[in-house]
């Protein structure tokens, strides 16, 4: 058995765990994450990393993979820019390297989650792949014939800021209006009740703290038969279809893998978003994508650095034949 260790690098916390061949986890060691400097989240990274090889008790480690915010340079591993953590050029490949003797391959998170779910996860048997994870923004990747899609500058599949409503729109994190993000995440959801009330004045959906106010449960709510929560769960899957139906024309995948706390509600969300991306889905045959819920939550950022590193990087594909599903 093959072993390898996933970093999972948040805003929050970070956790590392030791991950075998098939995908599986062993403990996970966490660290909250309260100062983002530089040197103190290095040292926590480490930290963690030394408890999950201690796991390890002498096994073969194939090497440590890591998933971070930002855009990272796939060669060095430096964090050339994460506005999660506000660093600019943060060395955290070369300062892993001089901790420990195994490889150390750092990527964005987003794009080692994709790679969990594909290998392990929702995404396996497919060759053409499509992560979305629904939370506060819209993070995921692409796999087109069996690659990571990486682009020039290591930014392909941020397919959350390609922008739905441009006029009428909210407001996205990176400036614009109407991202696919702002109109289609878990937070998203929120803002659609929020834009909806002055309909619904009898409404008692939002007398709850704003910090109590959650995506689950304004679609319990929709569920429940409420108006303003069923009007609100009606625009939001309109946004989130129609995004959808664009990755499709751009990607053309076998299978779009829906994550996240959004996700959580499964079969309701699915069965009222497929009708609604197949009437606008227009020069791909219909019925030929399969919209499903991601399969491995929490884990499958750590899970996918696991795998990079038993692959040797984001590239090894290149190189090395997979290993057939
Ligand atoms: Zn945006």
């Amino acid at each position: 058995m093959a072993y390898a260790i996933g970093v999972d690098l948040g805003g929050s916390h970070v956790m590392a765990t030791l991950v075998d061949e098939a995908g599986e986890l062993s403990t996970k060691h966490e660290i909250n994450l309260d100062d983002h400097t530089p040197s103190v989240v290095i040292g926590h990274v480490t930290t963690v990393i030394a408890a999950a090889l201690a796991d390890a008790k002498g096994a073969p480690i194939a090497g440590i993979g890591i998933g971070s915010p930002g855009n990272i340079d796939p060669v060095t591993g430096t964090i050339r820019y994460s506005p999660n953590f506000g660093w600019t050029d943060v060395a955290l490949g070369e300062a892993l390297r001089g901790e420990f003797t195994y490889p150390v391959f750092v990527a964005n998170d987003a794009r080692c989650a994709t790679l969990g779910e594909y290998v392990h996860g929702a995404g396996r048997g497919s060759k053409n792949f499509v992560l979305l994870t629904l939370g506060t923004g819209i993070g995921g990747g692409i796999i087109a014939d069996g690659q990571l899609l990486l682009g020039n500058q290591m930014g392909a599949g941020e397919v959350g800021h390609h922008q739905l409503r441009p006029r009428d729109g909210f407001v996205c994190g990176c400036g614009k209006i109407g991202c696919f993000e702002a109109q289609a995440s878990g937070t998203g959801l929120i803002r659609h009740a929020f834009a909806l009330a002055p309909s619904f004045p009898r409404s008692r959906l939002l007398d709850v703290d704003r910090e109590k106010l959650g995506s689950k449960a304004i679609r319990k709510a929709a569920q429940n038969g409420d108006g303003h929560a069923k009007a609100t769960w009606k625009n939001w899957t309109g946004d989130l279809a129609m995004g959808l139906a664009n990755v499709i024309a751009f990607v053309n995948p076998e299978v779009i893998a829906l994550g996240g706390g959004v996700s959580s509600a499964g079969v309701f969300m699915l069965d009222t978003i497929r009708p609604l991306v197949e009437e606008l889905t227009t020069m791909v045959p219909r019925g030929t994508t399969r919209i499903v819920t991601a399969l491995l939550g929490n884990d499958a950022g750590a899970v996918g650095a696991a795998t990079m590193a038993m692959r040797g990087g984001l590239f090894a594909e290149e190189r090395t034949p997979v290993r057939p599903h």
